[in-house]
């Protein structure tokens, strides 16, 4: 008999087209960060509704099944949020998002909360010109890489 399967978690940063995908929440504010849902709502129930030049990462960021052939993963880990811990927080006022994901969110699970200070900055889709998110995002960026930006950068 084989053991318990351990619990899918999702991704915070996922996919608008899979079966499970759902909306997390909207990007907003001159900073685009993210205002999370209070509830879970389909993807499939808004993405009729985005103008088909307008890549919808753009604007929401969706959750969807964190998955093995991810490009980010390592084993059972997440790289994308190592990354994203070289980020700033996101919140002056250090506050953690209320938000519907985190009893299965990938993120949570791996790094607690220091991860949801960091997330609402995270852009799945980012501008061209955002230098530090485009190497957060690259999962060939490594952590002195990531180290030697942000020193550059003062
Ligand atoms: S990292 Fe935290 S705030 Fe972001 S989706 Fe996961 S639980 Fe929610």
């Amino acid at each position: 008999m084989g053991g318990k399967e351990p619990a899918q978690t999702w991704c915070p940063s996922g996919e608008a087209h899979t079966p499970e995908s759902v909306v997390l929440g909207v990007r907003s504010g001159r900073d685009g960060g993210v205002v999370y849902l209070a509830d879970p709502v389909p993807a499939s129930e808004v993405l009729g509704d985005i103008p088909p030049d307008i890549e919808p990462r753009r604007i929401l960021r969706f959750a969807s099944h964190c998955v093995s052939d991810c490009v980010n993963r390592r084993g059972a880990d997440c790289t994308l949020v190592e990354r994203v811990m070289a980020r700033p927080v996101a919140r002056e006022d250090g506050s953690v998002p209320r938000c519907h994901l985190r009893p299965r969110c990938q993120w949570w699970t791996q790094t607690g909360v220091a991860a949801c200070l960091r997330c609402p900055a995270v852009a799945t889709r980012h501008r061209v010109d955002d230098t530090l998110a485009e190497l957060v995002a690259d999962p060939a960026t490594t952590q002195e890489q990531l180290d030697a930006w942000i020193a550059a950068a003062g």
